[in-house]
């Protein structure tokens, strides 16, 4: 009988993030960086590699570049250079990348995830080793037997942001790629859409026996996670794919895997390179410069309220829920929508909760974030307002709401569109009240010999022959006065 005590693993996880730029120009030409144009219509000799073509950096760039550093806690470099990255590629046409090996733009910062680590007691915060420059490659898409190449993404800046193998469970990267991209949208530096390729995240990930430290030999690199739900898929998988081989005695393989979002798992593509395979050399045709630290104070100066301390503003302001603020700073969409609904209406609670469950429920069931519902903020206060005055209730205002997303006509409008405004005639709520006391007169006995229930039934019959154009709390009033009378 065996009596061996199986070893348990614990994961070492590294993440590195690619985020696209989204600066007017590419990165070293003044090609157009727009995604969605014609296939290869911005391009030109620079971001073609063509011999003689001679690149010039960005400077906005660079400023995005400083900006997403800044906010990641970094140390910004006060003297960097640009490396060729050699390697072949058909959507790289000029046989390297431009990139940066051994001086970043950025390095050594930190994100603090919204985890408690259980040892300290403090939130557990993830290490960024480096948040370097670079340009795109071209895309390559490949149709039935053969592939075409769409040349004009390459040269589009990118910023890289690698963190230290320093997560230990699927959690703790999957709340850091929320996490950073909860801040990265407050910078305003990308469009930072996954299917847009305007952010892309790769893994790293290997196992080590648990309460050992230090690096395993050996590293899984996965790659094509197009979704923050890929990428947890993906490492549970390789999770137990690599305890199974651990288990068995057998390393895994050095290599670079694909995440399959159909068959929901990850297969080896290419043993992985090393830095050396890539020949880096500091990049001939752009001098290494200095970054002023003035323009970094500048830079410094310019950033935004970053979602931690728009949650205590939020909180504090307003007096928000702490959950409907928390869903709100979650994206600087949201929040400044919700700002930008406070200019026509001062019930910030109510706001707030309006944003949260009505808004919440249109993006969920679309599928989008709130800009691409395409909403003003009187879409949202009109309906607000109708109904404080008492001419949509709270069935009716939800009903009205749900039209105006779908058609983001101006609620009153929507409104007497669908016939649903209370129209203040006290005189038709009487003609329905003296209908539902002949017609229910044995519910109104009941309620005149104590039996409370009979009103509610009441008001439902009201409400029913009045389509629900009416104020509930006006209309039992009313109702209670009339049953109160004879
Ligand atoms: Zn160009
Ligand atoms: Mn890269």
């Amino acid at each position: 009988m065996s009596t061996a005590t199986a070893t348990t693993f614990q994961p070492v996880i590294g993440v590195e993030c690619h985020v696209q730029l989204a600066t007017a120009t590419k990165m070293f030409c003044g090609c157009r960086n727009e995604y969605g144009s014609a296939p290869n219509t911005n391009t030109c000799p620079v971001c073609q590699g063509q011999p003689g073509a001679l690149p010039v950096v960005n400077r906005r760039a660079m400023e995005f570049g400083v900006r997403v550093g800044l906010a990641l806690g970094c140390k910004i470099a006060r003297h960097t250079h640009f490396d060729r990255k050699n390697y072949f590629y058909p959507d790289l046409t000029k046989g390297y990348q431009i990139s940066q090996y051994d001086e970043p733009l950025n390095y050594d910062g930190e994100v603090e995830l919204p985890l408690i680590d259980p040892e300290s007691g403090l939130p557990r915060r993830v290490g960024i080793e480096r948040a370097h420059m670079e340009e795109d490659t071209g895309k390559s898409i490949h149709m039935e037997g053969f592939t075409i190449i769409d040349y004009n993404r390459a040269g589009a800046p990118l910023i890289e942001i690698v963190t230290t193998p320093c997560m230990h469970s699927v959690d703790e990267a999957y709340q850091y790629l929320v996490t950073l991209k909860r801040n990265l949208s407050y910078l305003g530096v990308s469009g930072l859409n996954m299917e847009k390729g305007q952010l892309r995240c790769d893994m790293n990930i290997s196992l080590r026996e648990a309460g050992t430290t230090g690096l395993p030999n050996y590293k899984v690199e996965v790659k094509n996670l197009n979704s923050f739900s890929a990428a947890r898929q993906a490492l549970e998988f390789e999770i137990a794919r690599q305890t199974a081989l651990l288990e068995a005695g057998q390393r895994p393989a050095i290599e670079t895997r694909l995440w399959d979002d159909d068959l929901r798992e990850t297969r080896s593509m290419r043993s992985k390179e090393d830095a050396q395979d890539y020949r880096y050399f500091p990049e001939p045709d752009l001098p290494p410069f200095s970054i002023d630290p003035q323009w970094v104070q500048e830079i410094r100066a310019s950033l935004p309220e970053m979602p931690d301390q728009r949650l205590a503003r939020f909180l504090e302001e307003f007096q928000l829920r702490r959950e409907d603020a928390e869903w709100l700073v979650d994206d600087a969409d949201r929040a400044a929508f919700f700002e930008a609904c406070l200019a026509g209406y001062s019930d910030a609670r109510r706001v707030a909760n309006w944003i949260v469950t009505e808004i919440g429920r249109a993006m969920n069931a679309r599928a989008c974030d709130l800009p691409e519902l395409g909403l003003s903020p009187e879409h949202v206060t009109g309906v607000l307002q109708l109904w404080d005055a008492g001419r949509l209730n709270n069935v009716t205002a939800k009903e009205v709401f749900a039209d105006v997303v779908e058609s983001r006509e101006q609620p009153e409008a929507v409104a007497r569109r669908l016939n649903k405004l209370i129209e203040q005639d006290s005189g038709e709520i009487d003609k329905v009240l003296d209908q539902v006391f002949s017609e229910f007169s044995k519910a109104v006995e009941e309620y005149r010999q104590g039996k409370e229930q009979a009103l509610g039934f009441l008001t439902g019959q009201c409400m029913r022959l009045l389509r629900g154009k009416a104020n509930p709390k006006d209309l039992q009033a009313r109702l209670k006065e009339r049953l109160e009378q004879a």
